[in-house]
């Protein structure tokens, strides 16, 4: 088997082969020349200066022995021949497989119009996250970060923990907003501004102004006003790495297009950040940018590759989608698949005290659970997401719950 992308999609794949009793040779190919490591802790623990980069290995060395890989690390993938399960190197090797596990994630969005300057970065790896620990340890005087999503709001909360001066700046009107919702992201927005950080929302950062030593010194929005900055983290989302896939024949549509059953094409499966496939349990297409879908996608990507050589069908891929993300003192968790229009009730808690769950209601069903260090909560609603339960079911569960 050939796997493509050696992360956690990637390696949840190989150890799923093994686990279900696949025998034959597994070739995982990685870009990052570094073995396989975690990338939560990168925003947070690592940030912070609380791990040293060891700890974010994914696999003790004698638990990756075990799974008797062969590792072609430090390489990229530069196509793939579809009928022929083939993979070429940038190298100029060419690898075969009966199998081909696709697990290239993604990689940051940049911005456009910007210089190259010292002083910017973006958070994808391991080598950034040292970077940005370096230049914190530097007490930048003036810390932008751009963007209010995921990478936007754990950096900030570290930096403000630093005690650095922080600026957060974002397009839409709170953090988050597209996950969260307006009201929901309000309250995320509070614990930022409690904390010390300056919010900028619903302004676009457009482009970077360097100066002479060429680091990066101004912010320069769309309607042309400027903030001071002599450091900047960029946070605007990501692309999924599917460049080296067109022309192959697969269905390309932000990520790799799969069926129900994480299948691309006959003996070629796809998981993990650059994924997409329709999801039945929400009659949702959905590509998915968190940690635990890489987990589950991946093993679910391994045991179709494995159903297809016995001759038999593939099982629908149909999880809850859940995320946590840990800013300051508070652990926000999310299940379910929520949009910005979605019915929200807080179920119990307190907002005041940032210490409460809500759950999402959309077409008469429970479709998202946001919890804030609520973990208990987040669990109980998206065992309720998970049985398609309407929302008047939810409500029952809240009010004998409360
Ligand atoms: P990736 O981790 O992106 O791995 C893909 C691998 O493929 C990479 O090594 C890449 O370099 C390699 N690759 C790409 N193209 C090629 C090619 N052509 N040839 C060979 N190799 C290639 N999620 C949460 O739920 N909670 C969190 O708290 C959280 N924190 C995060 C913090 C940070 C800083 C980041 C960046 C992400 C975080 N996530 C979190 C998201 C989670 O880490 C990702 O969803 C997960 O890493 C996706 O795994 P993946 O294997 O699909 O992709
Ligand atoms: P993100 O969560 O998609 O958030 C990016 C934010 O930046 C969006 O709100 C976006 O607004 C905004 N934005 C875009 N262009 C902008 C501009 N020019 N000026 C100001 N704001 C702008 O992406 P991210 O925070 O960069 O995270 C990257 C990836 O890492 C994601 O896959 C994320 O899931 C993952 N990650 C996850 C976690 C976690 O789960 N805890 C933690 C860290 C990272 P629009 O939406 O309107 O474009």
């Amino acid at each position: 088997m050939l796997i493509v992308g050696a992360s956690l999609a990637g390696m949840r794949a190989a150890e799923t082969l093994r686990l279900e009793g696949f025998e034959g040779s597994i070739t995982m190919v990685g870009d990052e020349p570094e073995p396989p490591y975690d990338r939560p802790p990168l925003s947070k623990e690592i940030l912070s200066g609380e791990w040293q980069a060891d700890r974010t290995a994914l696999y003790r060395p004698e638990a990756l022995e075990a799974l008797e890989l062969t590792w072609r690390l430090g390489v990229r993938a530069v196509g793939l021949d579809i009928a022929g399960r083939s993979v070429a190197l940038d190298d100029g090797e060419v690898l075969r497989g009966d199998g081909v596990v696709l697990a290239t994630g993604a990689r940051p969005r940049t911005l456009r119009n910007a210089e190259p300057l010292d002083g910017v970065y973006t958070l994808r790896s391991l080598t950034d996250a040292l970077a940005i620990r370096e230049e914190f340890l530097a007490q930048p005087s003036r810390v932008v970060v751009v963007g209010a999503g995921f990478i936007g709001a754990e950096v900030a909360a570290v930096a403000r923990e630093q005690g650095l001066s922080v600026t957060m700046v974002e397009i839409a009107e709170v953090p988050l907003q597209r996950v969260l919702g307006a009201e929901m992201g309000a309250v995320c927005a509070e614990v930022h501004s409690d904390h010390g950080v300056d919010l900028l929302m619903g302004a676009a950062v457009g482009s970077l102004v360097g100066g002479d030593d060429g680091r990066v010194h101004q912010v320069v929005f769309s309607d042309g006003s400027r903030l001071e900055a002599d450091m900047v983290v960029v946070g605007i989302g990501v692309v999924p790495n599917t460049e080296w896939l067109e022309g192959s024949g697969l269905r390309l549509g932000d990520g790799v297009v799969c069926d129900e059953t994480c299948l691309a094409a006959p003996g070629i499966v796809a998981a993990g950040d650059v994924a997409r496939w329709p999801n039945k349990l929400f009659a949702d297409s959905m590509r998915v940018e968190h940690w635990d879908n890489a987990v589950e996608q991946g093993s679910a990507a391994a045991r179709r590759l494995l159903a297809g050589a016995a001759g038999c069908a593939g099982a629908s891929y149909t999880p809850v989608p859940w995320f946590w993300s840990d800013q300051y003192d508070r652990k926000i968790q999310l299940a379910g698949r929520t949009r910005e229009d979605d019915e929200v009730k807080v179920v119990t808690g307190s907002v005041d005290e940032r210490r409460f769950a809500a759950i999402y209601g959309r077409a008469g069903r429970i479709v998202g659970v946001l919890g804030f260090n609520r973990p208990r909560h987040v669990m109980l609603y998206r065992r309720l997401i998970a049985s398609a339960a309407s929302w008047e079911e939810a409500l029952a569960v809240a009010e004998g719950d409360g």
